[in-house]
């Protein structure tokens, strides 16, 4: 296999999985009595442009399943972010009636809700049907359609260019990431301003978050790596903040290569410091299965002995990285009987692989168990608070990255 980037061939492996089901194939009652297909769960490291990249294999339908598509407005604190995001941005490139915005991977609207609000025009692209009805719904124009170069130029033919592009959480799923960055180019108007949010390569190492690897998650990126591939594609990074966000993201600025915007200091600073944390060593990345697999044995440790000693275990969240954590650990129901989750869609399904059913936020108050284990992590603060009566009744709450916690 070739780098998605630069084409080098890639020979380093930076995290070996083994095998597992896609992330969303959430199993019927009737599918447990089913064969259930693994696909390798690999993660490469480029040594030349350092692109830490999905091992490439057949990618069947399942993968691309909108069934259990994710709405972004059901979290709080996303639609927040989001918010504080818009209003930034607004006053920072003084948005106003004549000015035209452009998300891609609008999912329900949670971002451009705002900005409709405003009186700014916007276009969502979306290809979810779902979500992209959902932000229809709230007077949201949306393309349902995937993004790369031909659809940015067929925005620039169209004279639909925007003064702002923005992109949370897509960049890091995009296979062809060449392709997609070329067509962020050719929808960006002359002046204009392009922001991108994903989690940051530095921090997955640094806090050794391996459950956010899964099959859809083609890229994980460092600034040195998104820079190299901005470049590539006619376009600069000039200012770069750290969000704390899916436990630690970056928000790149890009505008035009050309574009008279100074590059801040932000950009040099957050380098240097990818360097000094080895971001551009591969014995920085040869060394993090180790770490990933004490994470895993601890957790089993763990859940083996509250089996032994008769205490009860439970967990909250059915979501991606909770399927990566369980199956790599090979947890199952005899260890973790049930897991909570608040999406109606997920209720009554199992988890793939580890076959653990999935019920209603209420049976957590009705089982009362010992331990809550919160898989998705990042939000495990927004988590306590809601089930606060659980703490007042001596549930402990439990994660398991960047270490195990018991709180
Ligand atoms: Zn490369």
């Amino acid at each position: 296999m070739k780098c998605r980037h630069c084409g080098t061939p890639l020979a380093h492996t930076f995290l070996d999985l083994g095998f597992a089901p896609p992330s969303n194939a959430y199993l019927s009652p009737a599918d447990l009595s089913r064969p259930e297909k693994a696909y390798p769960l690999r993660i490469l490291v480029c040594d030349r442009c350092w692109l830490v990249q999905t091992e490439d294999h057949a990618r069947p339908e399942e993968f691309f399943s909108d069934e259990y598509a994710y709405f972004s407005s059901t979290s709080r604190s996303w639609l927040t972010h989001a918010a504080h995001y818009a209003g930034q941005m607004t006053r920072l490139l003084a948005l106003g009636p004549s000015s035209h915005v452009i998300e891609v991977a609008s999912n329900d609207g949670y971002l451009l809700r705002n900005f409709v609000a405003a009186g700014i025009p916007c276009l969502g692209i979306e290809p979810t049907a779902s979500t992209a009805a959902a932000a229809e719904a709230l007077g949201i124009p949306v393309l349902r359609e995937f993004f790369g170069e031909a659809l940015g130029q067929r925005l620039a033919a169209t004279g639909q260019q925007a003064d702002l592009i923005a992109g949370n959480n897509v960049y890091a799923h995009v296979p062809d990431i060449n392709d997609f960055t070329r067509g962020l180019r050719a929808a960006l108007k002359p002046g204009g301003t392009i922001t991108l949010e994903f989690p940051h390569l530095m921090r997955l190492i640094e806090h050794t978050q391996f459950d956010t690897v899964y099959h859809e998650h083609f890229s994980y990126l460092s600034l040195g790596t998104v820079s190299r591939i901005f470049s590539a594609a006619g376009l600069r990074v000039w200012r770069v903040e750290e969000l704390p966000t899916h436990g630690g993201s970056l928000r790149v600025f890009g505008c035009h290569a050309a574009d008279e915007r100074p590059t801040e200091a932000s950009v040099a600073t957050l380098l240097q410091e990818e360097e000094r944390r080895g971001l551009q060593q591969l014995s920085t990345y040869q060394s993090f299965q180790p770490r990933a697999d004490r994470l895993k044995d601890d957790l089993l440790a763990f859940l083996i002995q509250q089996k032994r000693t008769g205490k009860r275990v439970a967990a909250y969240g059915a979501a991606a990285k909770g399927n990566t954590l369980l199956n790599y650990a090979g947890v199952k129901p005899d260890l973790l009987p049930f897991v909570c989750d608040a999406a109606p869609a997920k209720q009554g399904k199992f988890m793939p692989g580890s076959h653990i059913p999935i019920l209603a936020p209420e049976h957590l108050a009705a089982a009362a168990p010992d331990y809550v284990l919160i898989l998705p992590w990042n939000i495990a603060d927004e988590v306590r608070q809601q089930h606060a009566a659980l703490a007042a009744q001596g549930t402990r709450f439990v994660t398991a990255v960047p270490e195990l916690r018991i709180q």
